[in-house]
């Protein structure tokens, strides 16, 4: 996978001999004097050759039969709940990205029961045999980086005849395959670590079937044009070269940062799955292959005002929302979730990118340090 995913699946443009494929701007395409769409290409809403390259990258990546690309994660997301019947019942964590959480809570006009799904025992309670169409999982999850079991999850949606969607941002394909673990469908906001690079908005699908259900997702993606454009889609494939090793380092990174600061007395609580202390770290030995991502939480002793004041201080780390970039990103993350959640107000989230993590250890120490009152 990764020696497909670092030739882009060993494109060579047929043309030209170029081994990077060439950004397709056009809108529309031509038909042949039979009247019929030889090459399968029609209209730009409905599809796009570079979207189809970045496509055929992602689904390798994830052992899928087939993917999508969307202009965001939040429309990659939506769609599946927008193929869904209006009003059906469906099965989401209580701890999730908040702005998807919020969607389905608010606007998206089907009946959602929000649980621990990290506790099996709670996902199960909370499916309607019969009723219950889809469970949404994410693991880990924003921003106490939660584990959720995605075999048990999948045995327990299908028994009750529902389908399980795993928004899998966090975990990427190199550390997680869900569609291996009973996964109908994968998520990605590919803006973070697919990309990569900070410079890209964008949402992915990879599903286990192409089905009618899958079909359904399509018409949704061209009926409301929330297909990805071919530059952004260009980008995507380029990042995606790098994927394994930026994943591999960042893991690591956070991992070494993890144990740096579980030592600091300053610190109330470090959340990251790769730390013996976090409740899904069994769990997350036995699903995650490879590190357990780069993306950890510390609560700070002295609540939000020193939270709020250790960001301020930082030099390295960047204050800004988001993640999975080359560049490590710091956020209090209450502040931009707003008052309806479950985020302790005592919580930096904490991306690491690719700079050193001595460099990255000192930087948050030095602005914890300067931040004490
Ligand atoms: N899922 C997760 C886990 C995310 O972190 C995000 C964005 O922060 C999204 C979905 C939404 O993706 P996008 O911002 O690309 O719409």
């Amino acid at each position: 996978r990764r020696s497909r995913a670092a030739q882009a699946m060993g494109h060579v443009e047929p043309a030209t001999g170029a081994l990077v494929p060439p950004v397709h701007l056009t809108s529309t395409y031509e038909r042949a004097a039979d009247n019929s769409y030889p090459r399968g290409y029609v209209y730009g809403r409905p599809d796009n050759a570079t979207a189809r390259e970045a496509e055929a990258v992602l689904a390798m990546l994830e052992g899928g039969a087939a993917a999508m690309v969307f202009g965001s994660g939040m429309s990659a997301a939506t769609s599946v709940f927008q193929a869904l019947e209006p009003g059906a019942h469906v099965v989401a964590p209580t701890v999730m990205y908040w702005a998807l959480r919020h969607w389905l809570a608010q606007e998206s006009g089907l009946a959602v029961d929000f649980v621990d799904t990290s506790d099996p025992d709670a996902l199960r309670a909370a499916l309607r045999p019969g009723a219950t169409k889809l469970v949404w999982l994410e693991t880990p999850s924003n921003p106490l980086w939660t584990v959720s079991d995605i075999a048990a999850a999948a045995e327990a949606a299908h028994r009750a005849g529902a389908l399980l969607a795993v928004d899998s941002t966090v975990a990427t394909p190199i550390l997680t395959r869900p569609l291996d673990l009973g996964a109908d469908l994968v998520m990605h906001s590919a803006t973070k670590y697919l990309n990569g690079h900070s410079d890209v908005i964008a949402g992915a699908l990879v599903c286990a079937r192409q089905d009618a259900f899958w079909a359904r997702i399509a018409g949704v993606r061209a009926a409301q044009g929330k297909i990805l454009g071919p530059f952004e889609a260009f980008l995507l494939i380029r990042g995606m070269r790098t994927l394994d090793l930026r994943v591999r380092a960042q893991s690591a990174g956070a991992l070494a940062l993890a144990r740096h600061f579980a030592a600091r007395a300053d610190l109330a609580q470090v959340l990251y799955p790769g730390l013996a202390s976090h409740a899904g770290h069994a769990l997350a030995a036995r699903q995650m292959q490879g590190g357990f991502g780069g993306m950890l939480s510390v609560r700070v002793a002295g609540g939000a005002a020193r939270a709020i004041a250790a960001a301020a201080h930082v030099r390295l780390w960047k204050r800004a929302t988001s993640l999975g970039g080359v560049e490590s990103l710091i956020e209090h993350r209450a502040s931009i979730e707003g008052p309806d959640s479950p985020c302790p107000d005592d919580l930096l989230r904490l991306s690491v990118g690719l700079e050193s993590p001595d460099d990255l250890a000192r930087d948050l120490d030095a602005a914890l340090a300067a931040a004490r009152p």
